[in-house]
């Protein structure tokens, strides 16, 4: 599903990618965890297009993604930490402007599928209301309603609870929960820790621009395998 070969990125002198190499599957859910400062949004904005590499390669369902073939974005949605709504639309114009002006899909259409997906994140009688109107849980939930009203194969998300009060974030982890239950792929940063070792397939642990470990959460969380590891992981938990 996605498979990146040697990606450097930095910005002026700063190296902030180092040779990243990795591969996803069909179905499989990523958390990347790691200090800050070490990559994580840089990696997923990279994938998404948002950044330019510098150098590697980059295959998104076995299509290599270039500057001149944007459609490999296109598989991909991304939640953000601050929720990045349009905040003149109400919830239901926030999830059809994507595909009316992107997809020119028909609006009968693409208003029912907003609607199905309201409904999946619990937020149908909503969805004349405005951003301004939700608390941070449920903006948050229009998100990710409003990526997967694209239809993508791929979900990045990064951090999606971080700014969020302590009392609202299981609301967002538990729509999360349910996508990765129905095998969408997924790339998770996150600190909740908990949740990644539920959620994932495999964790990757990012510091100063590399991946340097990719393992099962079992293993990550109950055994890692290096001191920089285990460090992080004491002063987070
Ligand atoms: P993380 O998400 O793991 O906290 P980031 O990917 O945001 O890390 O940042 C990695 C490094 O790149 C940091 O040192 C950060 O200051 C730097 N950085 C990120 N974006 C930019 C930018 N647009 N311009 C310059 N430096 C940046
Ligand atoms: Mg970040």
């Amino acid at each position: 599903m996605i498979k990146a070969k040697n990606i450097c990125k930095s910005f002026t002198d700063l190296e902030v990618l180092s040779n990243v190499s990795f591969a996803v599957k069909q179905g499989e859910v990523i958390s990347i965890i790691g200090p800050s400062g070490s990559g994580k949004s840089t990696l997923l904005r990279s994938l998404i297009g948002l950044e330019k590499i510098n150098s590697g390669q980059l295959f998104i369902e076995g299509t290599q993604v270039k500057d001149d073939n944007k459609i490999a974005y296109r598989k991909m949605g991304m939640v953000f930490q601050g929720f990045n709504l349009f905040p003149h639309k109400t919830v239901l114009e926030n999830l059809i402007e994507a595909p009316l002006v992107v997809n020119k899909e028909k609006k009968a259409l693409a208003i029912k599928r907003a609607e199905n997906l309201l409904k999946k994140v619990g937020l149908f009688d909503k969805k004349n209301s405005y951003p301004a109107q939700l608390s941070g849980g449920q903006k948050q939930r229009v998100a990710i309603a409003r990526a997967l009203a694209m239809k993508p194969d791929i979900m990045l998300f990064d951090e999606p609870t971080s700014s969020l009060d302590p009392e609202l974030v299981g609301e967002v982890l538990t729509v999360i929960k349910d996508l990765a239950d129905e095998n969408i792929t997924m790339l998770i940063v996150t600190h909740e820790m908990g949740f990644a070792r539920d959620v994932s397939d495999r964790v990757f642990f990012m510091d100063q621009g590399k991946i340097i470990s990719d393992t099962v959460p079992e293993k990550i969380f109950v055994n890692p395998e290096s001191k920089r590891i285990q460090t992080f992981l004491t002063k987070i938990l």
